[in-house]
Order: C-alpha cells, then structure tokens, then sequence
C-alpha cells in the first residue's frame, strides 16, 4: 500500500466518522474515487464529489449545516489526492478514469470518450481496443476519438489530407456522400476529423481493407479530397 493509500485510508474514516446527520451522510455516499494511475489528473487517487460546506435555506437566508466536505477536501487535497468537483468530469465504465470535461474541445469533434449503447469508454480504453468502436461508427459522420489508430485496425485512408482547407469546406454533405456509398456497396467507411480550428478543417475518408479494392474500381484513389466529395456525389 502507498503512502497516499494509506492518508487516504485515515482520512477517510476520520470524514466518514464525522458524518453524523443524514445530510452528511447523502453527502459523503455520493462521493465516488479512482484508485491508480489516469490519464488525465497527476495524483494517485481521485476523489469526486461536491466539495461546498452544506447549507440551508432559513428564513430567506443561507445557514451552514455542515464544514466536512470543505474541510474533507482541504486534507484529501494535502496528501495528494487530486478533488475533482462531480459535474466537471465523465468517468469511463471500462477502466473507471475519470475524464475532465472541460478537455473537450472548444469546436465540438475533438472528444476524449465515447458515449454509446454500453456506456461512456475513454479514449485510451478505445485506443486499446477499437475494433467494436470503429465498426459502430461505420457509415456514420461522426469522427473517430483522435487518439485510436485507424489503420491498427485495417483502415486506409483514401483521400489527401495535404493541406488545409478553408473553413467554408468544413460542411460538405458528409450523410450524403456516405449514403451514396452505402448503395455501392461500400459499407466500412469512417470519416475522420484530422484538424479544426476556426479558420480551416480537414478530415479524411478511410475504408477498410475489405473494401479498398471495391473502393478503387469504382473511384480511383489518392483524390483530393474535396474531389471525393464531388466524385462520390456525382460518379456513384
Ligand atoms: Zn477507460
């Protein structure tokens, strides 16, 4: 056991013997902890929860009822225990990191987790073990999580991504043009976000290696790819 561990240990029994009132006790069994190394946080535990004193309303004003969760974080936050308030992160249902949500992206396609039918998995979860993730976003204009690699799992990239492109090309009809694809044939594709800033966006079209020889009779490669936007739309 760690040092941290075992502060961890004592200061927790000391907060958890120190709730007494059943406010407290609401308070300190929704706290929730990792234990061990994330990504995303230095410590070596994380500790989640609503860290404000406890108070209620009383004849039009505030009353603290109770100091422990300031005073918990205070010495959770001394031995090295990183506090991490409950609605600023998401935590994985694979690994059990948590995941700040703030390290989301300010343009909205860079995202660190992914939210689908078994719940939220992190993006290292993801890199790891892709290959389910991917399938599921096959034919669907959502990008793949930055950090998982493509081509680790059969997929070739089939438009040029030398270069930026303005921001006025950020929207093509991705659906569309996925959708055509979809009809010939051309079912395991992904497009991937690779850039996105205010000023220009790029991405790429990648297919799987099952499909690359299909890909190809039908469209050539190696197409810029705005090209393959038009191509697509207009060829198939
Ligand atoms: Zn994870």
């Amino acid at each position: 056991m760690g040092t941290t561990d075992r502060k961890f240990r004592l200061v927790m029994s000391w907060v958890k013997s120190a709730c007494k009132s059943q406010a407290e006790a609401n308070w300190v069994e929704n706290l929730d902890f990792h234990h061990g190394e994330c990504f995303y946080y230095t410590g070596e535990i994380q500790a989640s929860g609503e860290w404000n004193d406890l108070t209620v309303w009383e004849n039009g004003e505030r009353r603290v009822i109770s100091e422990i969760p300031s005073k918990a974080a205070k010495l959770l936050d001394a031995i090295g225990v990183d506090i991490v308030w409950s609605n600023s992160h998401v935590s994985c249902d694979v690994c059990g990191e948590f995941i700040p949500t703030e390290a989301a992206h300010a343009f909205d396609t860079v995202h660190f987790w992914y939210d689908g039918e078994c719940g939220i998995t992190c993006d290292n979860c993801l890199a790891r073990d892709g290959e389910d993730y991917l399938k599921a976003l096959e034919g669907r204009p959502e990008s793949p999580l930055a950090k998982v690699d493509l081509r680790k799992y059969g997929y070739t990239q089939v438009s040029s991504t030398e270069g930026e492109y303005p921001y006025e090309y950020r929207q093509p009809d991705f659906a569309k043009m996925l959708e055509k694809l979809r009809l010939a044939g051309i079912t395991r594709t992904l497009l991937k976000t690779h850039s996105n800033g205010p000023f220009a966006y790029s991405w790429g079209l990648w297919v799987h290696s099952t499909q690359i020889r299909k890909f190809n009779k039908r469209l050539g490669h190696g197409i810029d790819q705005r090209k393959v936007v038009r191509h697509v739309l207009s060829a198939l």
